[in-house]
């Protein structure tokens, strides 16, 4: 009943690896023909090869990268449909301990560049007729807080202060602009953060598991349809019911 995507153009930063590949494989399984966009040529080529995608090396935190990265896939791929602004970093760190390079450097990936990833691809997305960019936000910051993460949920809930005024900016452009908000995702950069905290995560998530990144492709998926022309400034919140237990308790009385 959806229209399908075949040939439109998609690009994903922080495709090579994680929730952003994901992203990536369940739009090229939709037909569409994808790029993906990091700052590791290894990965970026492995997935690439992998996915059936174009790989474009871009830092999102440095407005010639994101220029070129925009040029790059136009030029390739012959245009630009959809862009999944989902390039994101979180390294932890206590407030106490925290640096002020600490703080420049997850604000210039998240923040920076989700905003000049956007601004770079205007035109294209505009010329498409139907542009569409999804954001990957989380809940963390701008629903939950966890210990070592007040820099993160910071950069998270900017994205959406961003999204909802560049919402309207892009809407006489024929452009919407949504984000999808994760809860736990199985993912490399997940991996890293140990067993523990995994198996902390899995119990307070009422459906008992992280999701896959699949999922939050298909949320981006239907965001980036004919279908949901009309949704614009808003979130999907994909998290398995993680946001919802009012305290531990709610838990143990499943
Ligand atoms: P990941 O596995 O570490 O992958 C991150 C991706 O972003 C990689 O492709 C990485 O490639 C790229 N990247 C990082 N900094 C970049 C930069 N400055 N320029 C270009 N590319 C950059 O992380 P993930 O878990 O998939 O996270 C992806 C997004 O989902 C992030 O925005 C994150 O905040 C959000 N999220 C994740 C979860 C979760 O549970 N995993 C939950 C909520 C939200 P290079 O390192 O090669 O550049």
């Amino acid at each position: 009943m959806f229209t399908p995507l075949t040939g439109r153009v998609v690009l994903v930063t922080g495709g090579t690896k994680g929730i952003g590949k994901g992203i990536a494989r369940v739009f090229a399984g939709a037909g569409a023909k994808v790029a993906i966009a990091g700052r590791g040529p290894e990965a970026g080529a492995a997935a690439a090869e992998e996915l059936g995608a174009t790989y474009i090396s871009a830092d999102v935190g440095i407005a010639a990268d994101c220029e070129r990265m925009a040029a790059e896939t136009a030029e390739k791929l012959g245009g630009i449909d959809v862009l999944c602004a989902n390039a994101g970093v979180f390294p932890d760190a206590k407030l106490a301990d925290m640096t002020e390079a600490d703080i420049d450097a997850i604000f210039a990936t998240n923040v920076k560049g989700t905003m000049l990833s956007v601004k770079a691809c205007m035109p294209a997305l505009e010329r498409s007729g139907h542009g569409r960019v999804v954001l990957t936000s989380s809940i963390t910051g701008p629903i939950t807080g966890y210990p070592g993460w007040c820099h993160y949920g910071a950069t998270k809930a900017a994205q959406l202060g961003f999204l909802r005024t560049a919402a309207i900016e892009l809407a006489p452009l024929g452009i919407t602009i949504n984000a999808v908000m994760p809860g736990n995702i199985e993912t490399e950069g997940l991996d890293e953060l140990g067993p523990e905290y995994r198996q902390a995560m899995e119990a307070s998530i009422p459906q008992k598991k992280l999701g896959k990144v699949e999922d939050i492709g298909y949320a981006a998926l239907f965001l980036a349809t004919d279908e949901a022309a009309y949704i614009t400034g808003q979130t999907i919140v994909v998290d398995g019911g993680q946001v919802l237990p009012e305290s531990p308790m709610a838990m143990e009385a499943m």
